[in-house]
């Protein structure tokens, strides 16, 4: 696993993100929300995203491809995964503790 740190918004300047080297940006949850919050309508799609809300809060990885989403109403196979597999740890983390 990429090794995490923080990072200040780049939108707002204000709010720390935590962010893995691999990405580029780090905007935080408050900056994301608006973009975000678009009603979802592909049923697919929508039981995707449907995770709890403190996911999205703590990771900008799982924002960004909601975001990216609600932009071009398309992801691709190896996001989709991506996103799954991000979930399912979450999930574990969260057992563990
Ligand atoms: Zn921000």
């Amino acid at each position: 696993m990429s090794a995490k740190y923080k990072q200040i918004c780049y939108s707002c300047r204000k709010n720390y993100v935590e962010i893995t080297s691999r990405q580029k940006y780090a905007i935080c949850y408050d900056c994301q929300k608006p973009e975000m919050d678009k009603e979802i309508k592909n049923k697919k799609m929508k039981k995707l995203f449907d995770i709890p809300e403190e996911f999205y809060k703590e990771n900008s990885f799982l924002r960004n491809i909601k975001v990216a989403y609600n932009r071009y109403e398309k992801l691709s196979e190896k996001q989709v995964e991506a996103f799954k597999n991000t979930v399912e740890k979450l999930n574990k983390d969260k057992n563990i503790k």
